[in-house]
């Protein structure tokens, strides 16, 4: 008697340490929990049987079956079928023992009745129990899900907000929300952080001889290119105005990210995009560069825009369809 109860207290305690280690992955795998409880639940009433069977025979005490029904009906997650199953299995195995193995000395009939009672009561306990957790259940797998979605959609009007429509770089937005923190970021790791700023020559007059729509397709043009064009890592093009881009890297020298602007430069003027109202009867862009690595100068993003945008100035002045470097 006192093994059998020793061995159930072992498995209680097994079982125990495997639900608690199941339980928190419960929403991804339900079925290894769900029969972890339920099998331990069929166990628990096999056992409560017997128990209640054997000390009735010998006590004439009527009480294991009942308790250990009802317990189980609170702790198991069984379906309503299920539980009837279960329940009306055990209460017939109770029956069996009780009038067969260890005939009581009591009435039978008290026996069937009262063992009855507490089986419909657990049937009826672990249905309504069943009910709530499944729909606690479920409203959980519910909020996880929507959840999900959220941070989906939120993710992806995150980058759209970031997004310039016509030529899908980087907008004026995303320049002031998030470059400032990207470059902070590329100087504290030492890189040298190097601004160009682009702008499209004579392109009112590009919009005046060929109108508006054509002048879209030209900026998309030119953003194909540059996009085409562009070979350091990290990089982020902005569309920094109407016909205007600025482009931020990192460098090892000053000498690369010339030749990358020089290398854009070329590519669109290499690509003979028709400007009639251009002197040279084509597209071009000017560039004005400036470089910042730390240590070496005290310039944030803003500081290293305004120091392209010198550039870019000058690029302009003294002929366009050029790189100018800023120099104080
Ligand atoms: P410069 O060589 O000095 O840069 O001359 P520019 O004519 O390019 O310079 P300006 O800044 O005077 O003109 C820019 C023009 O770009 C004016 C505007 O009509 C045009 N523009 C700005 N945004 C857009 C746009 O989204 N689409 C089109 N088609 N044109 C635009
Ligand atoms: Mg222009
Ligand atoms: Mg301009």
């Amino acid at each position: 008697f006192i093994i059998i109860h020793f061995t159930f207290l072992v498995i209680t305690f097994t079982v125990l340490c495997l639900s608690v280690l199941l339980r928190r992955s419960m929403l991804e795998r339900p079925n290894l929990y769900l029969a972890l409880c339920n099998g331990y639940g069929a166990l628990c009433l096999v056992w409560g049987s017997l128990i209640a069977a054997y000390s009735d025979y010998s006590s004439v005490i009527f009480s294991a079956f009942v308790y250990v029904s009802l317990c189980v009906a609170l702790v198991t997650w069984y379906k309503p079928w299920q539980a009837i199953l279960v329940f009306i299995c055990n209460y017939i195995f109770y029956i069996i023992l009780s009038v067969f193995v260890w005939p009581i000395p009591l009435s039978i009939m008290d026996r069937v009745s009262n063992a009855a009672l507490a089986a419909i009561l657990s049937i009826a306990i672990s249905t309504i129990i069943y009910r709530f957790r499944a729909r606690t259940y479920y409203s959980q797998i519910t909020i996880r899900r929507q959840m999900d979605e959220i941070n989906t959609i939120n993710a992806k009007l995150q980058s759209l907000i970031h997004l310039d429509q016509l030529t899908g770089l980087y907008n004026r937005r995303f320049y002031e929300e998030a470059l400032p923190a990207i470059v902070e970021q590329m100087l504290a790791e030492g890189r040298m952080v190097y601004g160009m700023m682009l702008d499209v020559d004579h392109f009112k007059a590009y919009n005046d001889q060929y109108g508006h729509q054509a002048g879209d397709i030209c900026l998309r043009k030119v953003v194909d290119l540059l996009r085409a064009n562009v070979a350091l890592e990290p990089i982020y093009m902005v569309r920094y105005g109407g016909e205007e881009f600025f482009v931020v890297t990192a460098v090892d020298t000053p000498q690369d990210g010339f030749r990358q602007a020089e290398k854009i430069r070329r590519a669109i003027e290499d690509s003979f995009i028709e400007h009639l109202a251009h002197p040279l009867g084509r597209v071009t862009i000017s560039i004005g560069v400036a470089a910042c690595r730390r240590n070496g100068c005290n310039m944030d993003l803003h500081q290293i825009t305004q120091a392209a945008d010198k550039a870019l100035y000058q690029a302009k002045e003294t002929g366009r369809n050029q790189v100018i470097a800023y120099a104080d």
